[in-house]
């Protein structure tokens, strides 16, 4: 979406006089590119002429960067569209003496409702609530040992049976045991099937009216395209949503579907699922989100730390220099610290294209970490000159290699993975900011 939008975009720029014709020649390519990333075509001519509303000819005819006036249309058009109208602090859950919140999970099968619905409870129990997993899919085979191994590895108390097979049946008993044993956060996993269909529907309402819960989460597969609509919509129509979770953005999910899933179910988005594994899960922020799906990329990781170790001055060239592919040794060490400061690679960077590469340490594990600090030493070697240096051939001259080795007391194949995992990052960078299209001005940043 980010090259196809930028090009209509800058199809602008290029014309000599702006009128209404050349606006609509470059909203018509906008919303091209907004339909190949799974935005419902009726939200999309509600884009169009929100877009419209959003941009003045007059302001535009001026001299007005019109490139960034119809970038910022469109990005808070779909900030807008991603606003449900209900506050996500409504639909978090709050803890209270006595209380038991009781959550049901729906939505089609291989959504990936019982993975979210432990990922759930895990995110939960971190901050200390006391959640426990209910299993009422009685129609697929093995639903309930894939719930138990779930809740035994995250050490979840779970609930389910091999023999009952009518699902409000479990559903209440599983409810009312947690209750009984003072479990503040009752979660409760649901069957899908494979299509809408009315039995499915029927069930998810008995169910419902079993448990009677306090929020329905409806469960989203990112990447579904067009149905995305119609689907949340018929869960909607069913049973009360309350707040809505995409999974699998972390595959090639373009995500215009989460557009379809708000307008749908008129319920905010609240987490994204990002992998297979328990941690793999983030809070929804709805800029954020929109980046991604404008293609931008992450960035704001990268410009904080630049900010932090690069004089103000300085900053304009260093961002000319990082786009062009050079950046230096000094910007990398901190990149490094950071990561080992704040968290994995994974989490802060992992929006930029490619950047999930071997060839970087991610710094999630207790190597790649080790990993990191070695490649600190290495560059704590350096001398001021390579450190602000952005020439690789140059670093990678072989007496330097060797000497930065000796300097380190590390091996010289441990200099040489490092140069190119530098080699690495700053391709990476640069095409992170390039397609930010940032201003040159960093002040404006923000
Ligand atoms: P359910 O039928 O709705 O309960 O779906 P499951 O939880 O069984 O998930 C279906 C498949 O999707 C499983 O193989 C999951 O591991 C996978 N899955 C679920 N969430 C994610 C995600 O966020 N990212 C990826 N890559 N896979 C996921
Ligand atoms: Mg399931």
């Amino acid at each position: 979406l980010g090259k196809s939008l930028t090009k209509a975009i800058s199809s602008l720029s290029t014309s000599l006089t702006i009128d209404e014709k050349v606006l609509d020649e470059c909203l018509k390519e906008i919303c091209k590119a907004l339909l190949q990333a799974d935005v419902n075509v009726k939200q999309v001519s509600g884009l169009r002429n929100g877009i419209k509303k959003r941009v003045n000819i007059e302001q535009l005819a001026a001299g007005l960067n019109k490139q960034k006036v119809i970038e910022k249309a469109v990005f808070d058009e779909l900030c807008d569209m991603l606003d449900s109208g209900v506050d996500p602090k409504k639909v978090e859950l709050k803890k209270g003496k006595d209380k038991t919140s009781v959550v049901m999970f729906v939505g089609l099968q291989g959504s990936g409702k019982t993975t979210t619905c432990t990922k759930y409870a895990y995110y939960h129990k971190k901050k200390g609530w006391k959640p426990c997993l209910v299993c009422a899919d009685t129609f697929r085979a093995g639903a309930f040992d894939q719930l138990k191994q779930n809740s035994t590895k995250a050490q979840i108390p779970f609930y389910g049976s091999y023999t009952e097979s009518d699902p409000a049946v479990i559903a209440q008993q599983g409810v009312q045991r947690f209750r009984e044993e003072g479990r503040d956060l009752i979660i409760v996993d649901t069957s899908g099937r494979h299509k809408q269909e009315a039995a499915l529907f029927e069930e998810m309402r008995q169910v419902a009216a079993a448990v009677q819960p306090d929020l329905v989460i409806f469960v989203m597969d990112g990447s579904i395209g067009q149905a995305a609509f119609d689907q949340a919509k018929a869960f909607k129509d069913s049973v009360e949503v309350g707040a809505v979770i995409i999974t699998k953005m972390d595959g090639h999910a373009k995500g215009g579907g989460a557009l379809s899933a708000v307008s749908a179910t008129h319920s905010p988005i609240i987490f994204l699922g990002t992998g297979e594994h328990m941690d793999q899960f983030e809070s929804f922020e709805t800029k954020r989100f929109v980046q991604r799906l404008l293609g931008r990329g992450d960035v704001s990781g990268l410009m904080e730390k630049i900010q932090d170790v690069i004089p103000e001055d300085k900053q304009p060239e260093m961002i000319e220099n990082i786009t062009k592919g050079n950046m230096s040794m000094r910007v990398m060490k901190d990149m490094f610290e950071s990561v080992l400061e704040m968290g994995p690679m994974s989490q802060m960077m992992s929006m930029i294209p490619g950047f999930n590469s071997d060839l970087l340490p991610q710094g999630n594990d207790k190597n790649s970490q080790l990993m990191i600090k070695r490649y600190i030493t290495i560059i704590e070697s350096m001398t001021e000159k390579e450190l602000d240096s952005t020439n690789i051939k140059m670093l990678q001259e072989q007496s330097r290699i060797l000497r930065l080795a000796r300097g380190s007391g590390r091996a010289p194949q441990e200099v040489v993975a490092l140069l190119e995992a530098y080699k690495h990052y700053t391709k990476y960078a640069s095409q992170a900011l390039k397609a930010a299209n940032l201003p040159k001005n960093m002040k404006n940043m923000k």
